[in-house]
C-alpha cells in the first residue's frame, strides 16, 4: 500500500492516523510535540523530521492542525511541504481553517502543480476513534474520487461540497448550527429549571420532537452532570466562530446569532473556562439566571 504522510497528531490526528495504520497503510508522521510522535511511532508509523522531510518521502500528505497560521507554516513555511513536494503530489488538509486561506494555499501549490483538497471534519474525538467522522470536502471531483477510499477509512460520511475552500465553508456552517444549538439548549434548560421543572424530564419529553437534535442529546446530559471535560474546547469553537465572522464580513453577510454566542464564549474564556467543553456555555446562562442545572 502507498505510504501516507500525516502531520498533526493531536486529539483528532492521533486516532485518525491510527485508523490508517490499522487499515494497513504505512505512515510517515510529523508533529512538533515529541511525545505525540512517539505514541504513533509505537503504533507502527515511521517518524519524519519536518514537513519537508515528509514531502520528500511521500506524495500523499494529510494535515490535521489547529488553525490557518499552522497550516500555512507547515505547507508554505521554512522546511514546509512545498520545499520538497513533487508535481502531482497532494495535500489533504483536514484541519478546520478559514476558507480563504485554503484557497490561498491551494493557489500557491497549484503554481508547482501540487494538488490540494480541504477536508475538515465534524464529530469530535469519539467519532475520530470509531472512524465515523463526517468529512466535508472541497476540491476537484477527480481528486475527490481518487482519495474517497482513503477518507472513508476515517469517516462514515464523505461529501464533496464544491471547489477548494467549500469544505471549510461547510464546516463554518456546521459550527454556526452547533453553537446556536448549544445556546438554545442552555437557555431552554435554565428557564425550565428556574420555572420549577426538572430539566432531565424536559429533555426526555422534547428530544423526540422537532426540538430534538444530536447536539441536545450529546450536550444536555453533560450540562446536567456538570461534566465539562472536552470534547470540543470553547477555545477551538471561538477559533471557528472567528473564521465565521471574518468570512461573513468579507462578503457582507450579517451573523446576529453567531455574534451573540461568540460574546458568550468570550466571556467564559475570560473567566478561565477556555479549555472546558463548549457545553459549558450553560454556565453563562446559569450565572445570569442565578441558578444551576440539576437532574
Ligand atoms: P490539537 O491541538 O489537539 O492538535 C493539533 C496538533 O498539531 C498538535 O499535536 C500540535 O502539536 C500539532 N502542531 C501544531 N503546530 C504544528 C506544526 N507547525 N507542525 C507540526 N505539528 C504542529 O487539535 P485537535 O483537537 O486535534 O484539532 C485539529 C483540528 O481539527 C482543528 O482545526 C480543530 O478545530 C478540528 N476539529 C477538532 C475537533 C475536536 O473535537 N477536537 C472536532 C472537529 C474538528
Amino acid at each position: 500500500m502507498k505510504k501516507i504522510g500525516f502531520i498533526g497528531l493531536g486529539i483528532m490526528g492521533k486516532p485518525m492516523s491510527k485508523n490508517l495504520l490499522r487499515a494497513g497503510y504505512p505512515l510517515l508522521i510529523y508533529d512538533i510535540v515529541p511525545a505525540a510522535l512517539d505514541e504513533i511511532a509505537r503504533a507502527g508509523a515511521e517518524k519524519a523530521t519536518s514537513p519537508k522531510d515528509v514531502a520528500a518521502k511521500t506524495d500523499v500528505i494529510i494535515t490535521m492542525l489547529p488553525n490557518s497560521p499552522h497550516v500555512k507554516e507547515v505547507v508554505l513555511g521554512k522546511n514546509g511541504i512545498i520545499e520538497a513536494a513533487q508535481p502531482g503530489s497532494i495535500i489533504i488538509d483536514m484541519s478546520s481553517i478559514a476558507p480563504l486561506v485554503s484557497r490561498e494555499i491551494a493557489a500557491k501549490l497549484a503554481e508547482k502543480k501540487i494538488r490540494m483538497l480541504d477536508a475538515p471534519v465534524s464529530g469530535g474525538e469519539p467519532k475520530a476513534i470509531d472512524g465515523t467522522l463526517s468529512i466535508m470536502v472541497g476540491g476537484s471531483k477527480a481528486d475527490f474520487d481518487e482519495f474517497f477510499p482513503l477518507l472513508k477509512l476515517m469517516g462514515a460520511s464523505v461529501v464533496l461540497c464544491g471547489e477548494i475552500g467549500a469544505g471549510n465553508v461547510t464546516k463554518l456552517a456546521n459550527q454556526i448550527v452547533v453553537a446556536a444549538n448549544i445556546a438554545a439548549v442552555s437557555e431552554a434548560l435554565v428557564l425550565a429549571t428556574k420555572a420549577g421543572v426538572n430539566p432531565d424530564l424536559v429533555h426526555q419529553a422534547i428530544r423526540g420532537g422537532l426540538a430534538g437534535s444530536t447536539v441536545m442529546d450529546a450536550k444536555a446530559p453533560m450540562m446536567m452532570d456538570r461534566n465539562f471535560k472536552p470534547g470540543f474546547r470553547i477555545n477551538l469553537h471561538i477559533k471557528d466562530l472567528n473564521n465565521v465572522l471574518e468570512t461573513a464580513r468579507g462578503i457582507d453577510v450579517p451573523t446576529p446569532l453567531t455574534d451573540e454566542v461568540m460574546a458568550m464564549m468570550q466571556s467564559l474564556k475570560d473567566e478561565g473556562m477556555g479549555d472546558a467543553d463548549h457545553s459549558a456555555l450553560v454556565r453563562y446562562y446559569e450565572k445570569i439566571a442565578g441558578i444551576e442545572l440539576q437532574r
